[in-house]
């Protein structure tokens, strides 16, 4: 086995209750598992064997693409967030969203929009291009702004699986919940 799905930085109930423990120990413990697996088993005895996970995504297609851009998007989601969540942006981050949106309330309400209007399975990306400019990005299904050159600051997951049991249908209440989550000492590090 190459890859390993990573460990949380928290436990599994210290999201709550944004998110419950039995939505992250399925989310993390076998959604993302089951993306590290498949993607082990998909890359043996291929090309992709001795590659990065980034290298993968770039390169592959089809089920490969599909599993190692939901391991990275994933890693990368729970990366997102800390238990009661932590501040406001940096100084850096917060004058370019108020460039960008001019507030960040604003922000947040074209972010959530983002992220509510993704049609079926998919994730909502706060980005910075190679300029450092900003924008928001909706990715479906495996998609993820890696592959564009796009370097992402923060994402929202908006898979059923991410809500469903705690929110049923109701994706903007968790959307609306996740803002009480972010890690912006993480989130501003890669700005
Ligand atoms: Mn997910």
């Amino acid at each position: 086995m190459r890859f390993e799905l990573p460990k949380l930085a928290w436990e599994a109930n210290a999201l709550e209750p944004a998110i419950s423990s039995r939505t992250i120990e399925l989310h993390h413990g076998k959604h993302h598992q089951a993306y590290v697996n498949n993607l082990n088993s998909l890359i043996e005895g291929t090309d992709f064997e001795n590659m990065g996970l980034e290298d993968i995504i770039r390169k592959s297609e089809g089920a490969i693409f599909n599993n190692a851009a939901q391991v990275w998007n994933h890693t990368f989601y729970f990366n997102c967030f800390t238990p009661g969540g932590n501040g406001l942006p940096s100084e850096d981050l917060l004058d370019a969203i108020h460039k960008n949106w001019d507030s960040f309330d604003r922000f947040k309400k074209e972010f959530s929009a983002a992220a509510v209007s993704v049609f079926g399975s998919g994730w909502a990306w706060l980005v910075k291009d190679k300029e450092g400019n900003l924008s928001i990005v909706k990715e479906s299904n495996a998609g993820t702004p890696v592959v564009k050159g796009l370097e992402p600051l923060l994402v929202f997951d908006v898979w059923e699986h991410a809500y469903y049991l705690d929110y049923q249908n109701r994706r903007a209440d968790y959307v609306e919940a996740l803002w009480n989550i972010v890690d912006w000492e993480a989130v501003s590090s890669r700005y």
